[in-house]
């Protein structure tokens, strides 16, 4: 009879056997020594462990398609571990300040204060079970109460790793793809197969039980189970963009909207967002227009702020963003609709199955899409599709839509397969060239994971020329270091020496240096002294020839505001709404 696991001394369910097996994934930089030690583990573990295991791989306490979170803030996590340590209230902060890394700095205080496990060490299993506790417990009394009772059972080295599960930072170099290559070794199967099992059930630990079966065929596609999106890679210009997809590509408006996956059975409509989360509390309007359709199934797009045939700006759409169960007004005041770009999932309705569109290419899947009449169902349109047969028809279509205040365009392979979570080179971007300011440096801060004992996130300012501000300087960000290591380096050692003063893991430093940075959009804020703070801002440079005399001033960010304020005039198919 074969065996129905391997033998008991191979069988460790416990979380501190998981934990060292973290660190040795983590203590290599090889990949392939990366798989080979993470498939030896999972090939050992039972039916109950493999799960829980393999999830906690990811760096989550649940799988990714799971919207439980657990709820617990650092502070809380903090609290608990300085109690169980018996350390004083803050100690944790200055462990943190050593590694800038929660996990590493819990284990590091339970190790200081010489913490003895209590009772017996928690399984993989009996982890899972507190983490869902945990989730399931109201209120952060109750919630830390779980917690301290599982810290308590767990040695150094296994708290550390319970504690980078729950601050979701696992950093151990361990990307999906390893784990997607790990499974298929630890079980004799395809990597492809368990990549593709795993995009469609969101669920890498449910993947690694198929892959054990050998019933990875089985996967399956389930409705109102967000699945993630594709993206898209950004392309330098056409003649990249002709380059990577060949011809003729398929062109439509990159519009500046909130990317939304909407699934439909029967009376059911739910809208998720681009990180999986259910959004549709805030467009009750979106699941209200989906009402009268009669398929089933699960489309790709983007909910855009619209009104009489015109896109309404991102900015003022985005004062819709997290308010569930949006006001009448609210409602009046920033009308959306749904922009379909893709069909992921169809079915014909009343109960018939459903076909996972996926593999098909983009051209079938678009007809598909076409055939479902959005473009005539109020509160729908479909994106508007050109097919640019050469780089020359490309850069028209493209200076197009710039004419048209548009920030890009999404170029599309209609070859293509879907291919959820993937910035493959099936979807290209293409953007107009990046506005940038030149700012000078005011403060600095140390840096996190590989960049924790460096000067890395800068604040930096513009110079205020109002009549009566006297040229002072106003903040208007923070952004991370888009510099070297070498430059990072020697940029920590001069603004050490240039600290006007210290505040924790802060300084104020000798505005000289200047930056110049590059930005999406520039909106109004408390957060920056200048009233103004930019999305998504980057450090393209340090302009060494440039002193603090000569940085941009608020005059020229009001009027970049102001223009990029109006939004841009996008080509959607609607019924008119
Ligand atoms: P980025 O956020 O710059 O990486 O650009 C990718 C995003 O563009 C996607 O996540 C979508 O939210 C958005 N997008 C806008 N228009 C389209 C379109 N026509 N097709 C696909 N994605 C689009």
């Amino acid at each position: 009879m074969l065996p129905r696991r391997p033998a008991a001394r191979d069988y460790h369910p416990t979380m501190r056997r998981w934990s060292e097996t973290a660190e040795a994934i983590g203590a290599t930089s090889r990949t392939s020594v990366k798989v080979t030690t993470l498939a030896a583990y999972l090939a050992t573990l039972d039916r109950d462990v493999l799960p829980p295991a393999a999830t906690f791989m990811t760096g989550r306490a649940f799988p990714e398609r799971d919207q439980r979170t657990t709820g617990l803030g650092w502070s809380a996590l903090g609290r608990v571990a300085e109690e169980i340590a018996n350390a004083p209230d803050g100690a944790l902060g200055a462990a943190y300040d050593r590694s800038s890394d929660l996990g590493q700095a819990v284990g590091d205080l339970l190790a200081e204060a010489g913490h003895e496990p209590a009772g017996t060490p928690p399984t993989v299993p009996e982890v899972a079970a507190a983490f869902t506790a945990i989730a399931e417990a109201r209120g952060p009394a109750a919630k830390s109460a779980v917690l301290r009772e599982l810290l308590a059972r767990c040695d150094p080295l296994t708290a550390r790793y319970v504690a980078k599960i729950l601050s979701g930072e696992l950093r151990i170099g361990l990307r999906e793809g390893h784990l997607e290559a790990a499974i298929a070794a630890a079980f004799g199967r395809q990597t492809e197969d368990v990549q593709w099992a795993g995009m469609l059930t969101g669920d890498l630990g449910h993947t690694a039980e198929l892959a054990r079966d050998d019933a990875l065929a089985d996967a399956e596609l389930t409705l109102f189970r967000p699945l993630k999106s594709m993206l898209a890679h950004p392309a330098a210009d056409e003649a990249e963009v002709i380059e990577r997809l060949g011809t003729p590509v398929w062109v439509e408006d990159k519009y500046d909207g909130i990317r939304a996956q909407l699934h439909r059975a029967g009376g059911t409509v739910r809208l998720y967002s681009r990180d999986l989360n259910d959004v549709s509390d805030q467009f009750p309007e979106v699941i209200r227009a989906a009402a009268p359709l009669s398929w089933d199934g699960i489309l790709d797009g983007e909910v855009l702020g619209w009104r009489d045939g015109t896109a309404i700006p991102f900015l003022r759409l985005q004062s819709r963003l997290g308010r569930k169960e949006p006001s009448a007004e609210i409602q009046a005041a920033v009308p959306v609709i749904y922009v379909a770009f893709d069909v992921l999932a169809l079915g014909a309705g009343n109960g018939a199955p459903i076909e996972p569109l996926l593999r098909l290419p983009l051209r079938e899947r678009r007809s598909s899409l076409e055939a479902l009449d959005l473009a005539a169902t109020p509160g729908f349109g479909i994106a508007q599709l050109d097919s640019a047969p050469d780089e020359e028809v490309l850069r028209a279509v493209f200076a197009a839509s710039q004419q048209r205040g548009n920030e890009g365009l999404m170029v599309k392979d209609p070859d293509s397969i879907y291919s959820p979570g993937r910035r493959g080179y099936g979807w290209l971007k293409l953007k107009r060239p990046l506005t940038t300011l030149d700012c000078v440096v005011v403060g600095v801060e140390l840096g996190h994971g590989k960049r924790h004992g460096v000067l890395s996130d800068y604040t930096f300012a513009v110079r205020d020329d109002r009549p009566g501000a006297d040229g002072k300087l106003v903040t208007i960000g923070k952004a991370y270091s888009g510099l070297t290591d070498a430059e990072i380096a020697e940029m920590t050692r001069w603004f050490e020496a240039h600290t006007i003063r210290q505040f924790g893991r802060y300084r104020l430093v000798e505005p000289s240096v200047v930056v110049e940075i590059a930005f999406d959009v520039i909106h109004r804020s408390n957060r920056h002294a200048s009233g103004y703070a930019m999305r998504f801002p980057r450090i393209v440079q340090i302009r060494t020839d440039k002193g603090p005399d000569e940085i941009d001033v608020l005059s020229t960010v009001a009027t970049l505001h102001d223009q990029l304020q109006e939004g841009g005039r996008y080509r959607v198919l609607t019924a008119g709404t």
